[in-house]
This record gives structure tokens, C-alpha cells and sequence, in this order.
């Protein structure tokens, strides 16, 4: 049944009637509903004014397609009988279609989109939303399950439309988090405005496609779509090198707050363009960047950069070189840009022609950059200049000279010297405080470490005893094993962050084949074990450890320190850690520990084969450990494709010996430690014995590649292969694809 309430006073209304005749309004009405048949009925009954009131509670499989034309002053409005108490699961979307109709209170949680996006203001093609609002809404981690099946969960069409004051919180699959679509002409010069949301924690997605926010695509990138971004707060917003791509016209980004973010705001494609007012706090996080700039007519002033890292495209302010007679979805050159009243301190990274190449020739012209505060307070150069800058005229620029700061009111550092008073950011810069973003009644993620937080479970040595104890732990919690020996006869999964952990000397068997198998929101943490492959099958391609064959949206972490992994050797093949592919280690780390007798590979990171810019892990580091008799490779990452929007693999090994590794007939990488398309590698201080040599394809972007300060006895010297690096790095950030 549907309960109406009559929420209009009737006497007032009658009294306006009086003055005004045909003016007043049909009593406005909260209609309640508590099921999805009253639900459809009552947006059929709707009329300007009225509110739609779901009921409190949870509604699975709901596609709630809210229609309606409201007015100005009396809206139709969809909300929750509490903000925050109606929870949207299973196969859930949201399409607004017309005119003048708001949604505000809903949680999209456990679930996914069956369709192309969460939340869509369009009904299908064609039939769009105009002068509407979505309003403390939340999507939280409601993603699907196939980690690289696209969708996203906020496409804007239509015009005049709000989208403020929601939270998004863990987009872990592949597509945007929100686009504005600018497909057909309705949905040009569309002056949406995006406001107070809290854009919360975004992993790595190790491919393109993981921007937190899109405007326009190249298509349409010479139209305007007069779109306000501000006020927003972007909180560890990491999917991939962009978390804002700018592909149109006349948009605005202001006020905003990027927090520890890996990744830029660029102006990637469409002129006159303006960024104004914006912090951003990299606190030396890896990747962490500022400003792109591209194209024509780009303003950028009174920006505030600190503690930024990133390098390249990535750096904390950049200025590209363009195309001469550009494609549309290459680079247009910089012309007429004002970059004035900025303040980038401890920024690693200012690039000026950045991507100057055989192709991008075409550098800035007609530009200004003055009035900025260039300073790093342990005196490094970080400016860049990759060709003529003779086109930007620099002038009452602070550039790395002594400069005394100090921290004003509003928590950012400023020239103490009055002199300088005008240079840099503005004293009266807000800024945004992250608890004025997103509802209020909503809680944001913590900082915590995942392993950290739990308590510690004791196991005895024997059969079997460790697998009920594993799967009756939580999240962060430590199983701790008693000194002897363990057999164990079933794979045990891993779907939480667990740390195993010896308490004197604990040796571990296994009779499957494979001991652990971390599973989708699993982490392993292996510390002070023996484990051997001793009562394993007799089976080719056993793994101590391996991923889920499914797909994970979550990353996971494995940590191996102080333990021992030993006869890996009952058949060939046998890997310590085999992966699947579409699973995803945000770090691998190994520590002070032993492998010998290994068939196989250590770490088998290679099966992202495809050539998609898609791969397995993007920190692996390995430091003083021993790598005794292995068949194949001490670490076989590749990364394939020439997609340029990731910033990993990353790998590092260092004080570490590898004995007679890679001798395997099997092993088809020919390498002890192959390395394909990894961005960033760190080979220093190992000795090598007797093992094939390293191997390193170096394929796309600007791969930096170390090798330094190890002894090779026995073995080849490195062997670091260039001639599949594109000449002109291109194609560079590619289009992310469209999901229609
Ligand atoms: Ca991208």
C-alpha cells in the first residue's frame, strides 16, 4: 500500500489560490513505499512537489528508473525513509530521466551494475536529465566481480545537472568512476556542476581505464562542456596515471583536494580550460602528481602543490610538447597558457616540453608562467626543460633560491619575506576539509595497514591444525604456530589479511597441490616458516602458494620474512607463487629468506599475456635473500602492450644471492630473473653463481632500469634489450575505451 502524506500546509495553499490564481501547486505529498511494484506505481503518481520515500531497509536486484518532470521550485524527489538506512544490493542501478527530480540517501553496496554504469541521468539514449541532482548518495566497493569488465558508476548526460556531497568509495574493476558524457549535442555546453563529494580510496587497477574522473572524450574534445568540478576531495585516488582526464571545453576545477594520489589532473585534451584554487598534499607518496597541461587557452593559478613525486607525465606540474597539425586524439600544442600565483614546494618533478620527440615538436607559444613559487627545501633542481621554452615568457617567478616559509592559518607554508607576497598561492586559499565532502552520516576509510589490527590465534603442531584456526581468524589477525612439524592435507584459502607466524622452529607439509591460495580480499603474510614441498604430488606445475583462478577485484600483498622454502622438487614446475590471470599484488615483498630446490619459478608474475598494458604485481621487492637451485626464474614479471597509463611493475632486489638458477631446459624465459616492460628496476648488491643471466625487455614508456654493484660469477652479464621501445613513445595515454 502506499502511504501519502500531505506535507504542503492546505490553508497556505488556499491563501496563495487567493492572491494568485492557478499558481499553487498540488499538495506536495511523501508517497512511502516499501516495494519495488509500489515503487514503479508511485513515480507513475508523482507530481511536481511530491517525494518518493523508500522504506528502510535493503532492496536487492533493484533498477530504479526515476522519471518525471518537476519544476524549479517544487522538484521530484526520491529519497530514503532515513539517509543512509536504505541499502541498494544485488543487481542494482539508478537512471534519472526529465526534468527538475532529485535522489538523495541511497547506499549502493554489495552489488554491482548490471548495465553500463551505477547511477546514469539518462533513461536510454536520447531520453536524458536536465536540471537534476543526485545528492549524498553512496557507491561503496559496489563493483562487478570481473576486475576488467568495464562499467561506470556515474555517467552524467543531459544539462544543468548536480552531482554533490556523495560518496565513491573503492571502484575496483575497470571504467571511470564518472564521466560526463558529451556524446550527442543535448549533452554539450552542459554546465553540470560536481561538488562536495568524497572520492575515497581508488587501487591501483595495473591498466588503463582506472581515472576517477572523465570529461568529454577526444571525439568531442573541441566542444565545450562548461563542467564545475569543485570543492571535491580525492582521497588516495590511485587507479592509474589519471585521476582527473579533461577531454572537452570550458571546464572548471576548483577548490578541489587531492590527497595522496598517484596520478595528474590533466588538461588532456579541449581549450580554455581552468584550474584554480586547488591543493595538492603528495607527502612524498610514490606517483603522486599535480598539473598536465595541454592545448590552448589553459589557465592554471593559485594551485597549491606539495610533497609531490611523480616523474614524467606524472609530475607534480608538467607542460607537454604537442603535435604540429595534431590528430584530434594526439596533442595539441600549449598556446596561450597563463600559469600564474602557483606554489609547488617539494615537488620532485616540473617538466617544461615534456614528450619532446621526433613526433612532438611542436613546443608552447604565446604563454605565460609568472608570479609562482618554485621550492624544494633540500635545494635539489627539479625544473626540466626538454626543448625551446622561448614561447612562455617567465617573469617575477621565485625558482628555487633560498626562500624562508612559514605555515599560515590555513595550514599551507607561504614566503615569510613581505617581499614576495605576491608570488606563489594566496594566503586566503581554502583548504577543503575532508569532512565537508560527501554525507555527513557516512564514515570514510581509515590509514590502517591491512595485516595490522588483529589478534593472534595459537596453533599446535600436527595434522591438520592449522586449517580451522586460519578460517576462524579475522582480518589482520596473526595465526601463530607453535615449534614442530605440520602436515596438511587440503589447500587452505586465504580470503582476509592473515600473518602466519613461527614461534621457534615450525616446518609445514603439504599434500595438495598447492598449501595457500589467496582468494579475493586475501593477504598472506608468511614470517619465521619452513615450508616444503617434500609430501606434495607428483605433479608438474604444484605452487606453495597461488592466487584464486578467478578473477579478484582486490589487490592482495604477500610477505615472505625469515622463512625457508625447500624442495619445490617433486615434479617440474613448481612454482613458489603462481599466479592467475586478472589478479592483482599491489606488493610482493621477500625478506631475509631462503629458497632451494626449486623446480619452477619463485615468483611467476607472467601470465598477463595479451599485450593488454594489463600485469600481475606493481611492487615486488627482494632483499636479503638466497635463491639455491632453481629451475627457472627468481622473478618472471611481464608486462605486454604499449598502453602508457599505469606506472608499474616496480621491482627491486638487492643483498641477495642466486646459485645456479634458470638451468632448467624448461624454463622459457632463459632468464634467472626476467624482466619485461617493468618501469622502474633495481638490481644492486647480488651476487650471481652459475645461473643463466638477467634479462630485461625494456618496451614502453621511460623504463628506468638499475643494475648495479653485483658480482657475476659464472654468468652472463645482464642483458637489457631496448629494440622494442617505440621511437616516439606513442601512442601515449591511450582513449579509454567507451563502455557503450
Ligand atoms: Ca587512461
Amino acid at each position: 500500500m502506499l502511504r501519502n502524506t500531505r506535507s504542503f500546509p492546505q490553508t497556505a495553499c488556499a491563501l496563495i489560490a487567493l492572491v494568485v490564481l492557478n499558481a499553487c501547486p498540488a499538495a506536495a505529498r511523501d508517497i512511502h513505499v516499501s516495494t519495488q511494484a509500489e515503487y514503479t506505481e508511485a513515480v507513475k503518481a508523482a507530481n511536481p512537489g511530491d517525494t518518493i520515500v523508500l522504506a528502510n531497509g535493503e532492496w536487492r536486484d533493484f533498477e530504479i528508473l526515476f522519471t518525471g518532470t518537476g519544476k524549479a521550485d517544487a522538484p521530484i524527489t526520491l529519497t530514503a525513509e532515513t539517509k543512509g538506512d536504505v541499502i541498494i544490493t544485488g543487481q542494482s542501478n539508478l537512471r534519472l530521466a526529465g526534468k527538475h527530480l532529485v535522489v538523495s540517501g541511497l547506499v549502493f553496496r554489495d552489488g554491482y551494475s548490471p548495465t553500463n554504469a551505477v547511477i546514469q541521468f539518462r533513461r536510454t539514449k536520447g531520453e536524458y536529465a536536465y536540471h537534476s541532482r543526485v545528492t549524498e548518495v553512496v557507491i561503496d566497493h559496489f563493483n562487478n566481480p570481473e576486475r576488467y569488465e568495464d562499467d561506470m558508476w556515474v555517467a552524467l548526460y543531459g544539462k544543468h545537472n548536480r552531482f554533490d556531497h556523495n560518496h565513491l568509495e573503492g571502484k575496483s574493476n575497470r571504467g571511470v568512476t564518472l564521466a560526463v558524457r558529451m556524446d550527442e549535442e543535448v549533452s554539450r555546453e552542459n554546465q553540470h556542476r560536481i561538488d562536495h563529494n568524497y572520492f575515497g580510496p581508488r587501487p591501483i587497477l595495473g591498466s588503463n581505464g582506472g581515472e576517477t574522473i572523465r570529461i568529454g572524450t577526444s571525439h568531442y574534445s573541441l566542444s565545450d562542456s562548461l563542467t564545475v568540478v569543485e570543492n571535491n576531495y580525492f582521497d588516495r585516488c590511485n587507479g592509474e596515471v589519471e585521476i582527473i582526464s579533461s577531454k572537452s571545453g570550458g571546464n572548471v576545477f576548483r577548490g578541489n583536494l587531492f590527497f595522496e594520489s598517484r596520478g595528474t589532473l590533466t588538461l588532456r585534451h579541449g581549450n580554455n580550460n581552468l584550474i584554480e584554487n586547488n591543493v595538492f598534499l603528495g607527502n612524498g607518496v610514490d606517483h603522486t602528481g599535480g598539473i598536465r597541461v595541454i592545448n590552448k587557452g589553459q589557465t592554471v593559478r593559485n594551485n597549491y602543490m606539495h610533497g609531490l613525486t611523480g616523474h614524467r607525465f606524472g609530475g607534480g606540474f608538467v607542460v607537454m610538447n604537442g603535435v604540429p597539425n595534431s590528430r584530434i586524439n594526439r596533442y595539441h600544442q600549449v598556446d596561450g597558457a597563463v600559469i600564474e600565483n602557483n606554489s609547488i614546494i617539494d615537488v620532485d618533478h616540473i617538466e617544461l616540453g615534456a614528450g619532446s620527440d621526433e613526433e612532438r615538436t611542436a613546443t608552447p607559444t604565446n604563454s605565460v608562467f609568472r608570479a609562482n613559487l618554485v621550492y624544494n627545501a633540500d635545494g635539489s633542481e627539479n625544473i626540466t626543460v626538454y626543448d625551446d621554452m622561448s614561447g612562455i615568457e617567465f617573469s617575477d617567478n621565485s625558482l628555487n633560491v633560498e626562500v624562508e616559509l612559514a605555515v599560515a592559518a590555513n595550514g599551507l607554508l607561504y614566503p615569510v619575506d613581505p617581499s614576495l607576497a605576491n608570488v606563489g598561492a594566496s594566503k586566503d586559499l581554502a583548504v577543503l576539509q575532508r569532512s565537508s565532502t560527501g554525507p555527513s552520516w557516512y564514515p570514510k576509510p581509515g590509514f590502517g595497514d591491512r595485516f595490522d589490527g588483529g589478534t593472534t590465534h595459537a596453533v599446535e603442531a600436527g595434522l591438520d591444525t592449522l586449517v580451522a584456526v586460519v578460517a576462524a581468524a579475522g582480518p589482520g589477525d596473526v595465526v601463530e604456530l607453535a615449534a614442530g612439524d605440520y602436515l596438511v592435507t587440503r589447500t587452505i584459502p586465504i580470503d582476509k589479511p592473515l600473518t602466519v607466524r613461527g614461534k621457534g622452529a615450525v616446518r609445514i607439509e603439504f599434500e595438495r597441490r598447492a598449501l595457500f591460495e589467496i582468494v579475493d580480499g586475501g593477504s598472506l603474510k608468511i614470517d619465521g616458516v619452513t615450508i616444503s614441498g617434500a609430501s606434495s604430488p607428483d605433479r608438474h606445475g604444484n605452487a606453495a602458494i597461488r592466487t584464486s583462478r578467478y578473477s579478484m577485484l582486490n589487490n592482495f600483498a604477500l610477505i615472505i620474512e625469515n622463512s625457508v622454502f625447500e624442495d619445490l622438487d617433486t615434479n617440474h614446475s613448481f612454482n613458489a607463487l603462481t599466479v592467475a590471470k586478472h589478479t592483482f599484488a599491489d606488493r610482493i615483498e621477500i625478506s631475509n629468506s631462503k629458497f632451494r630446490n626449486v623446480t619452477g619459478t619463485v615468483l611467476a608474475l607472467d601470465v598477463e599475456n595479451d599485450d593488454l598494458g594489463i600485469y600481475n604485481a606493481e611492487y615486488i621487492t627482494i632483499t636479503g635473500s638466497s635463491f639455491d637451485n632453481i629451475g627457472k626464474a627468481v622473478a618472471d614479471v611481464y608486462r605486454g602492450g604499449t598502453d602508457e597509463s599505469t606506472f608499474g611493475p616496480h621491482i627491486d632486489v638487492s643483498s641477495s644471492t642466486v646459485t645456479s638458477a634458470g638451468k632448467d631446459a624448461r624454463n622459457k624465459s632463459g632468464a634467472s630473473i626476467r624482466l619485461h616492460g617493468v618501469q622502474a628496476t633495481d638490481i644492486a648488491d647480488n651476487t650471481f653463481v652459475d645461473s643463466e643471466a638477467i634479462l630485461v625487455w625494456e618496451t614502453v614508456g621511460e623504463p628506468v632500469t638499475s643494475i648495479r654493484n653485483n658480482v657475476f660469477k659464472g654468468t652472463e652479464e645482464p642483458v637489457i634489450d631496448t629494440s622494442l621501445r617505440p621511437k616516439t613513445n606513442k601512442p601515449d595515454i591511450q582513449e579509454q575505451g567507451s563502455v557503450e
